[in-house]
């Protein structure tokens, strides 16, 4: 197996756009930044990875309820939840190559001495400024790194940016509203802003009581949902991995004041164990805490599970005790009551909310990434079958003689319960690599024997091996291990 190396990334790119997973958007008009469409394998993979997702948190439990709240809100919605006010990141921009920064992704080289130019450079990319600081003839040992955040302002004219060699083209942070206006109804007025949801939680929330009474559910219980959400991010970038449209799985558990540590830690391991299901290999997962400066200002504790991304170790979800916090604000803002009496221990309080809340199109990156594996022969993504966008390829020998009718009809069949692949056309070798670059498990392969004993040779995708089935068995054989 190969090194995965920094290139990486393009290679990933490159397989999911040759092979249909992920396309830039809007690509013909040259593409619109940050933006992408799923393909037809693309749209497979994220379909399974909710079905999952949702099966784990919805089907399988008595205690969630699934919801599928409108994108647009009532605009107080994102007053109370603090967004108006605080969901802003600041953000600085070169003067010169018009790039935009978010201050607190970057670091900078400051020269011990006291004298002399700071470079600043993104986090993650050590080997882009070691280039430039070699060009410059700059010692690094006679340097320390340190977060923008702590560079006085008034050093910000010997600061050199990421992408030019002249100091002082940074301008100072400003905030910036991460979140997207538009107006509703015909007048471009102040009154009818509405933004575009910057998270799917809110929608939780101004339902919890609905949810509540009309799943007749008691305190503890959840609420989950799927949607898209939008955020202008100032620096988005890494393929699917920062987006400004993108979509959240989160779900919201409502428990007694009190309790709420438990079942913080109760979450904590149940959604890695989530993971575990989903096919991620553990190694390339951990937990990341936030520290006191760190957290959200509702957060009481924050966890992230971070993954290893061939970029580094980033979030790929969080979870976070966010306390009465939102409830308690709705509240406020709606003046409505949003407490729930308690009939066992006849109180009445404002639950504390316990989040999981992750990005599909991240699960979508990592289900890819931790699958892309590169062989002496072939490149073959060892998906989850679960969430593998096909599940079988069949595959005639040839199209004559009747083996392509044969194929066919078990296609029929299948198709009934699994998405699968009819492929008549090549070698039969090339055919299993094209299934392998898409991750397909098994692929079945209809020869004249078939004609005279009924039995297929299944192939399956990780080993190689193959071995004969009788035609029959082929349903049975995918439900045991693709479902
Ligand atoms: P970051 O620090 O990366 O901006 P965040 O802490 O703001 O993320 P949350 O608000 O906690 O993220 O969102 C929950 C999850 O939603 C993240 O863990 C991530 O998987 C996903 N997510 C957030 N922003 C984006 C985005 N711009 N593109 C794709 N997924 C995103």
């Amino acid at each position: 197996m190969a090194n995965k190396t920094s290139d990486t990334m393009d290679k990933l790119v490159s397989l999911c756009k040759r092979r249909g997973f992920i396309f830039q958007s809007s690509e013909i008009y040259g593409g619109i930044n940050s933006c992408y469409d799923y393909g037809p394998m693309g749209v497979e993979l994220k379909k399974n990875i909710k079905d999952l997702w949702w099966k784990s948190m919805v089907y399988e439990r008595d205690d969630i309820e699934g919801l599928d709240a409108s994108i647009l809100m009532h605009p107080t919605v994102w007053k109370a939840s603090g967004h108006v006010d605080g969901f802003t990141d600041p953000m600085l921009d070169c003067r010169e190559t018009k790039s935009r920064y978010r201050e607190d992704q970057l670091l900078v080289y400051v020269p011990l001495s006291g004298e002399g130019l700071l470079y600043a450079f993104p986090e993650g990319y050590p080997e882009r400024i070691e280039k430039k600081l070699r060009k410059a003839k700059v010692d690094t040992t006679e340097y320390q790194i340190q977060p923008l955040t702590e560079i006085d302002k008034s050093l910000y004219s010997r600061l050199v940016g990421p992408d030019t060699d002249e100091p002082g083209t940074l301008t100072e942070p400003r905030m910036f509203n991460l979140m997207f206006k538009t107006f509703m109804g015909p007048v471009e007025a102040d009154a009818n802003i509405v933004y575009l949801r910057p998270e799917t939680a809110q929608g939780i929330y101004v339902n919890f009581h609905n949810v509540r009474e009309a799943g007749r559910q008691k305190v503890p219980f959840g609420i989950a949902q799927i949607g898209k959400a939008f955020r202008n991010e100032i620096t988005p970038g890494n393929f699917i991995f920062r987006m400004r449209e993108f979509e959240q799985m989160e779900m919201q558990f409502f428990v007694r004041p009190g309790s709420d540590e438990d079942w913080f830690d109760y979450w904590k391991e149940q959604r890695l164990k989530w993971y575990e299901r989903a096919g991620i290999k553990s190694e390339n997962l951990r937990f990341s805490e936030h520290g006191p400066g760190e957290l959200a200002h509702y957060a009481k504790a924050a966890f992230d599970i971070q993954y290893q991304f061939p970029f580094g170790w980033s979030e790929l979800e969080g979870i976070h005790n966010r306390t009465d916090y939102d409830l308690g604000r709705h509240e406020e803002f709606s003046k409505k009551n949003l407490k729930y009496f308690d009939q066992d221990s006849q109180e009445k309080y404002i639950p504390y909310v316990v989040e999981t809340s992750t990005g599909v199109d991240r699960q979508v990156l990592v289900s890819i990434a931790d699958a892309y594996e590169e062989e002496e022969e072939r490149v073959v993504l060892r998906f989850n079958p679960a969430v593998a966008p096909m599940k079988a390829a069949i595959l005639p020998l040839v199209k004559k003689d009747g083996l392509a009718e044969v194929a066919q009809n078990i296609v029929g069949k299948l198709r009934k319960q699994f998405r699968v692949f009819y492929d008549e056309s090549g070698a039969v070798g090339r055919r299993y690599r094209r299934q392998d670059e898409i991750g397909t498990p098994y692929c079945f392969t209809i020869d004249y024997e078939t004609k005279e004993n009924n039995t297929v040779t299944v192939r399956d995708r990780d080993s190689m091996a193959q071995e004969r089935i009788s035609q029959d068995r082929i349903m049975d054989y995918l439900v045991d291990r693709v479902l």
